[in-house]
């Protein structure tokens, strides 16, 4: 059985207890992993705080941070593989998948890297004689970061990414359903030279250890990428440590196919969009809208194309959708299926969970047209599609924004103008237009509604990272007379 230590002021500790991770494909235990609990959260947090203000860390200069990035992103380009193997058999999805993205969290960090020494401060033209007025740009404070199993090493990189390049220390909560990539990665920090204590990477349950990490009174922000319940719990704990937040919440995000679209590329599209990483994706385009005269039609080829798919054993390259992450995840999926079956949605294809070891369940698309389903409000994160139809643009639009979330969106479309209309209208962060799940370090990203707050990527999200601190001097040699004597 593989062995995992966590990374605390730049030491490989076993944790205050173990617990077991078990291999989604077969349902097996495969690796026994270190348990934070507020213990190890407390030093790791006093470690970042040490790092922050009295380390070498502090005394780094912006382009030496830099330096420390731009190797730690050569390390990730180089062990991508060993990573992504870690990731597929801790969390189930499939290889081709995780080699692709962790090659490309290389370019998040280099990205970064490029950032460090490009945040600059301000020098304010003050309505004051003699004065001049400067913002400096400060490291936010220590930063608790807390991530989802779905592709942890991208949805870290993110975060760790544009803290660093602020100059940021950080604790960093790896899920405890597949924490074996994010642990594996401290051991590149460490070659890289990171100084003890700025990066700590832990992992441990929800209740314990994040919620000990989110209101720890050390911690300035809290970064998060995971449900709205769980944000929830962490707004509530920011009332304790008026840490401020960043919340990446799921999404119900819809994907309009209009009658004039290229039906190929949609469905190519659309099918990537909903049944890549085994649907367990924020931004999985999990509402298909499509115009009523090509619906038929466009079920077709959908259904074509998901009956084809191969699911099988997350570590074979053939492998092109794998199983959920857990046990609790594919018992989620089958129970709301079955509940918006039981409502009226017709089953298209797949909907039953197979026989045997692991946690699979099959491409599923579900018509819910003229039907009140639950899974059109109800995110999944699991391989299911549902389908409504539209008549004209304004009904297409107004079943779009009929969610909560405020995610992703897709168009499919040949017509400009309305392609314009309809990226106005949508409310959500991302719309894609003949395209979907493009992302890239250059772009922002985040939600509206229950999507969350705040946005990661871009040169925005390493601003967030900082503090502005506003310096007053004075530049006159005159005295400053005596406020209690009359002129
Ligand atoms: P989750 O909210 O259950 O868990 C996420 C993390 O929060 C885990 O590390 C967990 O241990 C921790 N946690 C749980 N309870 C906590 C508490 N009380 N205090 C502090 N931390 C706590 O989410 P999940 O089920 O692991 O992930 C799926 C969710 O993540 C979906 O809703 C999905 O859409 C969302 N997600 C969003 C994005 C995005 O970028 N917007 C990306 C990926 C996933």
């Amino acid at each position: 059985m593989q062995r995992f230590q966590s990374y605390i002021n730049g030491e490989f500790l076993d944790g205050e207890a173990r617990f077991q991770s078990i291999d989604p494909a077969t349902g097996d235990v495969w690796a026994d992993m270190p348990e934070a609990r507020e213990g190890d959260v407390d030093n790791a947090v006093n470690a970042a705080e040490h790092a922050l203000y009295e380390g070498p860390w502090a005394r780094l200069t912006a382009t030496q941070r830099g330096k420390l990035l731009y190797k730690l992103a050569d390390l990730v380009a180089t062990n991508a593989q060993k990573l992504a193997e870690l990731e597929t058999r801790d969390t189930g999805k499939i290889i081709r998948e995780t080699s692709a993205q962790i090659a490309y969290v290389a370019d998040y960090y280099r990205y970064y890297a490029g950032i460090a020494d490009k945040i600059e401060g301000s020098y304010l033209p003050i309505d004051k004689p003699d004065m001049d007025v400067w913002l400096r740009r400060e490291p936010i404070g220590v930063v608790a970061m807390v991530v989802p199993w779905n592709s942890q090493l991208f949805l870290s990189a993110v975060k760790i990414g544009p803290a660093l390049a602020a100059g940021c220390t950080m604790v960093v909560k790896a899920s405890e359903d597949g924490p074996a990539p994010l642990l594996e990665f401290a051991r590149l920090v460490h070659e890289a030279g990171f100084p003890a204590g700025v990066v700590n990477i832990l992992t441990g349950f929800g209740p314990s250890c994040g919620a000990a990490l989110a209101r720890h009174p050390k911690v300035a922000h809290v970064a998060f990428t995971g449900g709205p319940e769980t944000a929830r719990h962490i707004v509530r704990n920011s009332a304790e440590n008026l840490a401020s937040t960043s919340l990446e919440l799921g999404g119900k995000s819809p994907f309009i196919v209009f009658a004039d679209a290229d039906f190929e590329s949609a469905a190519n599209a659309q099918v990537a969009g909903i049944f890549a990483a085994t649907g367990q994706s924020c931004v999985a385009g999990s509402r298909l809208i499509v115009e009523r005269s090509v619906k038929d039609a466009f079920l077709s080829i959908l259904k074509r194309k998901a009956e084809a798919i191969r699911i099988g054993a997350p570590l074979d390259m053939a492998t092109e959708v794998g199983p959920l992450a857990t046990k609790r995840q594919q018992d989620h999926v089958a129970a709301l299926v079955e509940k918006s079956v039981g409502s009226g949605a017709r089953l298209v294809v797949g909907g039953e969970r197979p026989a045997g070891n692991g946690y699979y369940f099959p491409p599923t698309i579900l018509d819910c047209d003229g039907v009140a389903s639950p899974s059109l409000a109800e995110e999944f994160f699991g391989p299911v599609l549902s389908v409504v139809s539209f008549e004209t643009e304004a009904e297409a639009l107004k079943l779009a924004n009929d969610t909560r979330y405020g995610l992703a969106s897709g168009v499919f479309t040949q017509n400009l103008t309305r392609a314009h209309r309809l990226m106005k209208g949508i409310r959500a962060g991302v719309v894609w237009v003949n395209t979907y799940r493009a992302v890239s370090p250059i772009a922002p990203f985040g939600g509206f509604g229950l999507s969350g707050h705040g946005r990661e990527g871009g040169i925005a999200a390493a601003l967030d990272y900082t503090r502005t601190k506003t310096i007053w001097l004075r530049t006159s040699d005159d005295p400053i007379p005596d406020p209690f004597v009359m002129r």
